[in-house]
């Protein structure tokens, strides 16, 4: 099938790439330029595993190219992806200024054939039905339903594996205007092993806030169990291991530590607490959530400082950047809530990540050291935070002889000359 996808960004560039590896016919849209050029080169602007083999693999068959001009994009396919950003609005409820443009734009451009346009980027319950198909038809002067179909179909690939995740899904929800509008997207996916959900589209857009809302939930859930069991000597992965023994509870998002970060739990679970602000509710598991999630990164700094006393001055080392391992996003890291406390406290702060350090300079400049090699950094400096679980710091070499503090459950830091856990 001939499908535009609308935004090449984490999503929307996996998303492009996977249906393209399946034979599709992919045309990847984006207002920036750069980005454009970088994925016709076969350079992903992002790193994601696994992305740049696969790109230069369609781009080679010719099933996926990029361009700027979405009226090209539109006209030419039969099902358009939108999976531009919907990133936190001031208030951090949701802004859709983004969406809206595309959806605009697309109703400008749409083919008098058939076309389906499919919501993947996360936006709060009503939106596809009550911002998008208005947008689309005032500028179309079309119907939906009678003249172009509507779906929502949200995303939950987890960013470091997200071609995996995007290939072999959980499941895969499917909220149609119609039937014709479901079944359109359901072919799209007809070979994956995955179950579908065919629902509406407010409830594919709920399900999204549910799942990212329940697993960012479940960390901070750990995290206060890890708080408590810290002062009481306990080890927070112990507990946690005899947890989820018990087959009601699943094992994964269980690893007490620094908190969550990333371009999507934060950002999604302040978005539907402002949603359910709209309808008089107010959410109290949510928000609390939210609440010990910020202060969580900070309490590794605190280890810190209760062992050597004032960072002034103090060179310390941060290991990690990203907000997990496998991707260059920085995106709420809690290495940024880290860092800059650092920085206010007078320390000198040397980072290592094997990615981000590019991202990284856009947030720090000059204020702090970068380094891509960790066996660099440790040379900086005695005391240790462990922010990021690369794999690149599983080494027992970076710490002999060093003072760690761990915020990620890392076993070869225990050969450090000190070494203490955030909640173990
Ligand atoms: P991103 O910020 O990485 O990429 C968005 C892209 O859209 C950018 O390249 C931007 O230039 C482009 N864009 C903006 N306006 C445009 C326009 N008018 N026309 C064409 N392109 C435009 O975003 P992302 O992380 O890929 O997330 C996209 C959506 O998917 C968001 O709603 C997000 O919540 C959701 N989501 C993200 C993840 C994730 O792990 N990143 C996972 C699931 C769902």
């Amino acid at each position: 099938m001939d499908i535009s996808v609308i935004g090449t960004g984490y999503v929307g560039l996996v998303t492009g790439a996977c249906f393209a590896s399946l034979g599709h016919s992919v045309i990847c849209v984006d207002v920036d330029s750069e980005r454009v050029d970088c994925i016709n080169r076969g350079v992903p602007p992002i790193y994601e595993t696994g992305l740049e083999e696969m790109l230069k693999e369609v781009l080679e068959r010719k099933r996926l190219r990029a361009t700027t001009d979405l009226e090209e994009a539109v006209e030419g396919s039969a099902v358009s992806f939108i999976s531009v950003g919907t990133p936190s609005g001031l208030l951090g409820d949701i802004d859709l200024r983004y969406i809206e443009e595309v959806g605009r734009d697309i109703g400008r451009y749409l083919p008098e054939r058939y076309h389906v346009v499919v919501m993947k980027s996360t936006v709060v319950p009503g939106t596809t039905e009550y911002s998008l198909i208005p947008l689309i038809e005032s500028t179309s002067g079309k119907r939906a339903g009678r003249d172009f179909g509507v779906a929502m179909n949200p995303e939950f690939l987890r960013e470091g594996s997200a071609i995996e995740d995007f290939l072999r899904p959980d499941r895969i929800v499917i909220g149609g205007i119609d039937e014709r509008s479901t079944e359109t997207v359901a072919g799209l996916y007809r070979d994956f092993e995955a179950p579908i959900m065919r629902t509406d589209p407010r409830t594919a857009e709920m399900i999204k806030y549910a799942t990212n809302s329940f697993l960012a939930t479940k960390i901070s859930f750990i995290n206060e169990i890890g708080n408590i069991c810290k002062p009481l000597g306990i080890d927070a992965y112990e507990v946690a291991r005899g947890l989820a023994m018990d087959s009601r509870v699943s094992p994964s998002f269980l690893r007490a530590g620094i908190g969550f970060g990333g371009s999507c739990f934060p950002k999604d679970v302040k978005a539907i607490v402002g949603k359910a602000k709209e309808v008089y509710y107010h959410p109290m598991v949510l928000n609390a959530a939210l609440e010990l999630n910020e202060t969580q990164p900070l309490r590794l700094i605190k280890l810190a400082e209760d062992r050597v006393g004032s960072l002034r001055g103090r060179d310390v080392v941060v290991l990690g950047l990203a907000f997990k391992p496998g991707t260059d996003d920085m995106r709420e890291a809690p290495s940024i809530k880290i860092i800059n406390s650092l920085l206010k406290k007078g320390a000198v702060v040397h980072a290592a990540d094997p990615v981000a350090t590019g991202e990284a300079r856009k947030i720090f400049g000059d204020r702090i050291g970068y380094y891509e090699d960790p066996r660099e950094a440790v040379k900086k400096g005695e005391i240790l935070l462990i922010v990021t679980e690369w794999d690149e710091f599983r080494d027992e070499g970076l710490y002999r002889g060093k003072m760690v503090f761990d915020g990620r459950k890392i076993e070869e830091a225990r050969a450090a000359d000190y070494y203490e856990g955030v909640c173990w």
